[in-house]
């Protein structure tokens, strides 16, 4: 039996009765406004977030709490931009999360090889130039948390949320939707109903195939190796970024003197280094991080990611809508897959929650046009963007890493292109919904 948070009265599905063709007998049917597909660092912000707007919502995930927030389940660490932290503070999510915060106050760039390190144009970020921007001065860039403490955080802001019911681990057997509503079936046995169904169930989306809805893409044949080191110096809060031949190499700054590396490599090469001994793979991270923080260890494990960028080609179907990993996966060279999609959250959020004021109905084809209006051009120019990024920066081609050393040094030079990237990297470009800006929505 699944396990059952939040405000809504747990409620026994009671023993199954299994048939003797092995089809179980539904003994209870769970509704509610809003049956959510994944329960991930998307889905659980999203389901909060309406639970907080009043109302009720059934997330379904695969795995459970004990299981995803297992330091070996997911050796990430994720760079928080500023608008996101703005909407975890106004779910009550960000309060758990702070004591596990690192802010970025500078991010620098760099192009060069293992051999010979950074070449000497360069560009860089600091908190400061955010006094050019006119707001909040002495604000960092954004934050880094380790997804585990994310995870930890979003059960715990889920337990204070009334009207959420999580079960887990469950899998969805069958989804049916037609105009009146949407009606899953679960491995347990039980059912779920609801006016609408939210598909938050990452890249491979059950809820998106069972939509039809196709999705673009491809794949950089890269592959992002993580894990978490412990150094000597004080790493000042500075993020840094080096393009080498291989795809960007990212030493990005965590609490108490540790960093999070993402090594994005050529798939082939991953395989190898991946199964290299824990000694012959340290030398490896201490080659590309080089000398500048002094010793360097690696800590804990070491975690691998197959590199890909999607986009559905609707974020929306009849009762349905597509949120986070399964409306869009992008590569992770500048750290905004999870902003955009809790970026799709806030939006959502607020469609629904005015539709839900109004006494509409929140699976209406009106309030999900607005939903995908809002969002999906936004998204295709972003993965647009991430994409071309990714491409010019994992070229080895000699006369283009001289033009990327040009671009990025005249970036540095203009004040106005610093600023323009620095918006973007914190979120606060667009027609922002309500939650982005700390607001709550309707
Ligand atoms: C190496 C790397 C580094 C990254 N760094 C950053 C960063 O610094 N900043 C940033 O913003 N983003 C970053 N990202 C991207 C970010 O991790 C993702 O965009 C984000 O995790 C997507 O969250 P999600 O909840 O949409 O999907 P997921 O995290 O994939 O969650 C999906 C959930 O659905 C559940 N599920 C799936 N299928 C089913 C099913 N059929 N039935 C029931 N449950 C199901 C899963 O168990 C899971 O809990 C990075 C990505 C990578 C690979």
């Amino acid at each position: 039996m699944g396990q059952i948070c939040g405000g809504l009265q747990a409620v026994s599905a009671g023993p199954e009765t299994p048939k003797a063709s092995g089809v179980r007998i539904m003994s209870k049917v769970l509704q509610s406004d809003v049956a959510i597909v994944g329960g991930g660092m998307v889905g659980l912000s999203t389901a909060i977030g309406l639970g907080r707007a009043g109302m009720s919502v059934t997330v379904v995930d695969r795995l459970d709490a004990p299981e995803t927030t297992a330091p070996a389940f997911d050796g990430r660490a994720s760079a928080i931009a500023y608008a996101s932290v703005r909407m975890l503070e106004a779910l009550g999510i960000w309060q758990h999360m702070a004591p596990h915060a690192q802010p970025i106050l500078e991010i620098r760039v760099s192009d060069g090889t293992v051999s010979r390190g950074p070449g000497l144009l360069h560009l860089h970020f600091d908190h400061r130039d955010m006094k050019m921007a006119g707001s909040d001065p002495d604000g960092p860039l954004g934050h880094m948390v380790e997804n585990r403490f994310t995870r930890i955080a979003l059960f715990k802001a889920l337990d204070e949320t009334p009207n959420v019911r999580l079960i887990a681990p469950d899998t969805v057997e069958t989804i049916h939707t037609d105009k009146t509503g949407t009606a899953l079936t679960l491995g347990s046995g039980q059912r779920v109903e609801a006016a609408l169904l939210l598909g938050i169930d990452g890249r491979q989306s059950q809820v998106r195939a069972h939509a039809g809805i196709p999705s673009s893409g491809c794949s950089y044949k890269q592959t992002g190796i993580v894990c978490a080191i412990a150094h000597e110096c004080d790493h000042l809060g500075i993020a840094h970024e080096k393009f080498l031949p291989s795809g960007p190499f990212a030493i990005l700054p965590l609490k108490d003197r540790r960093a999070s590396l993402v090594w994005s490599e050529k798939a082939r090469l991953a395989e190898t280094i991946m199964g290299l001994s824990e000694r012959a793979f340290e030398a490896e991270v201490r080659r590309r991080v080089g000398d500048f923080l002094g010793d360097v260890r690696v800590t804990g494990g070491r975690w691998s990611y197959p590199l890909s960028m999607h986009v559905a080609h609707d974020f929306i179907a009849e009762r349905t809508a597509l949120v986070g990993d399964s409306a869009h996966g992008i590569h992770p060279i500048a750290g905004q897959g999870l902003n955009l999609g809790l970026r799709d959250a806030a939006a959502l959020i607020e469609v629904l929650a005015e539709a839900h004021r109004l006494g509409l109905d929140p699976g209406g084809a009106e309030t999900l046009k607005r939903y995908q209006t809002w969002r999906r051009s936004d998204t295709v120019v972003l993965a647009g963007i991430m994409d071309g990024l990714t491409r010019l920066f994992s070229n080895d081609s000699k006369s283009l890493r001289l033009a990327r050393g040009i671009g990025l040094s005249v970036v540095d030079r203009i004040p106005p292109l610093k600023r323009f990237f620095i918006s973007h990297a914190r979120g606060t470009v667009g027609t922002l919904p309500k939650l982005l800006t700390g607001e709550t929505p309707a």
